[in-house]
């Protein structure tokens, strides 16, 4: 645990007691202050309490009196759609209203640095899509190349749930639009900028607000380097905005759309080919194309965020490459569970939305798609005739079955009750060759409590086919 720095003797309100929540009043109260916690629901309040927390009506009219500070957790709107009446009453009070990120950029110094060789380092990545990925991948190759990190943030652990940092710790933090809204403190060393697409709009006040939310991780704190995604027009400003002029290398520019050149530092994909330039020269290379644990040209775009963060800190082009063969993927993204017969089995569950869904359909050729769940708004229907290219066949499951059926015209398809029905069919028809593919493009609260609990019911089912077939 990361003890809270700042608020000694001090009362300090905690607003949500998910597990963000609770790891931050812990940390308060570690820390010397006095953590006021509430939540809506009693039953987390119960469980606050079984921890010796404080429970504190925040409700009430005079809750404000000596409070340093507000806590809160990712998933309580402060503005839109409409403010929490909680935290309304505390910014009309005029008390400082932050999250467990700020707080642990304010705390992660140890006063044991002085002694340090090397200064521990945090990496911050955010974007819309990828996250989890980039940073699972950098933890990784991290760990390969021998270097001690934690991972944390919106994966793993809470940001302040980790160890205090050893000499020459690197902490890699998925950050939420969510997170870097709110937190007062944005310092880290390196800044990961993946992509940006429409998302949680509504809790941002359009695309504008959402840009703006994640463009604080960059823009508040000055990171030392920043390493930025400029296939959208947004990741162009963000990087022109960032540096002195086009040889400045704090600012490393990704792309697996186009070659990028110029003066300064560039880390690009084209047709499965990782490039590195430095003042207009090569200075690595890496063939994505053998490399099992990223398929895809969206996995290339987090291979490269992943290799220009690793680089700002000194690794080897070769050691990331023997690192990135190693990685297996994280679960339920592009996750290769099983070859069968010549058959590749992929588990995307978390593909819940169309964009994510096209992304993982392009990695692929020879697709028996498993897809459908409890649809979005639109189902399927952006999904283009290029983007269903591959797909050879969809196996739709779930509450939109009969809507994606609908929306998939001439592409053959058919419907089933239950996964287990999808999967043993399509492992029916598949040759070899072809790609078994669970990418959704829907929730899965229709059948399951979460997109987690779908892919391993896929993986199961994956896993009990037979060799004969
Ligand atoms: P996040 O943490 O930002 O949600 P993940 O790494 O968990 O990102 O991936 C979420 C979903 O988006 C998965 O279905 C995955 O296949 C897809 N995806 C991963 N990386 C990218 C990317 N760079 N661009 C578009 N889609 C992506």
């Amino acid at each position: 645990m990361i003890p809270v720095k700042g608020y000694d003797g001090q009362k300090v309100a905690v607003l949500g007691l998910g597990r963000s929540g609770l790891a931050a009043a812990h940390a308060l109260e570690e820390g010397g202050a006095e953590a006021l916690c509430w939540d809506d629901s009693s039953e987390a309040r119960d469980r606050a309490e079984g921890q010796a927390l404080i429970v504190y009506d925040l409700t009430r009219a005079d809750a404000w009196q000596d409070v340093a500070a507000l806590i809160v957790s990712p998933g309580i709107p402060h503005l839109y759609p409409t403010p929490n009446k909680i935290i309304a009453a505390a910014m009309e009070a005029g008390v400082p209203v932050d999250n467990d990120i700020g707080l642990f950029f304010r705390s992660f110094a140890g006063s044991d640095w002085d002694s340090f060789d090397t200064m521990p380092k945090v990496i911050a990545v955010t974007g819309s899509n990828g996250k989890s990925t980039t940073s699972a991948l950098i933890h990784h190759v991290l760990e390969e190349a021998g270097r001690p990190s934690q991972l944390a943030g919106n994966i793993g652990r809470g940001a302040l749930d980790i160890d205090p940092a050893h000499d020459g710790e690197v902490v890699v933090l998925e950050l939420s639009s969510y997170q870097t809204d709110l937190a007062r403190a944005l310092t880290p060393d390196v800044a990961v900028f993946t992509n940006l697409s429409p998302d949680h709009l509504d809790r941002h006040g359009g695309m504008g607000g959402y840009f703006a939310a994640k463009r604080r991780l960059f823009a508040e704190g000055g990171p030392d380097r920043a390493v930025i995604g400029v296939d959208e027009p947004e990741g162009v400003y963000l990087a022109g905005q960032l540096s002195e002029g086009p040889s400045d290398d704090r600012v490393i520019r990704i792309s697996v759309d186009r070659k990028l050149s110029g003066s300064g530092w560039q880390v690009f994909a084209r047709k499965g080919f990782l490039s590195e330039y430095r003042k207009g020269r090569q200075v690595g290379s890496i063939d994505l194309r053998k490399i099992k644990g990223l398929p895809g040209t969206h996995n290339h775009q987090n291979a490269c965020a992943a290799y220009a963060a690793c680089r700002t800190l000194g690794l080897a082009p070769k050691q990331i490459e023997a690192a990135f063969h190693a990685f297996k993927g994280l679960p339920h993204r592009s996750q290769l569970v099983r070859e069968l017969n010549g058959v590749a089995f992929v588990n995307d569950s978390k593909a819940t939305n169309v964009d994510s869904a096209r992304a993982a359909l392009s990695a692929f050729k020879n697709i028996r798609w498993i897809a459908g769940g409890l649809g979005k708004d639109g189902g399927i229907e952006s999904l283009s005739a290029d983007d269903l290219a591959g797909v050879t066949k969809a196996y739709l499951i779930g509450n939109s079955a009969r809507d994606f059926a609908l929306q998939l015209g001439d592409v053959p398809h058919e419907v089933f009750e239950t996964m287990e029905q999808a999967v043993a069919r399509a492992a029916v028809d598949a040759q070899p060759g072809d790609t078994v593919l669970l990418a959704p493009a829907a929730a899965s609260f229709d059948q399951y409590p979460d997109f987690e609990k779908r892919g391993e019911d896929f993986t199961r089912h994956v896993a009990a086919l037979s060799v004969g077939g």
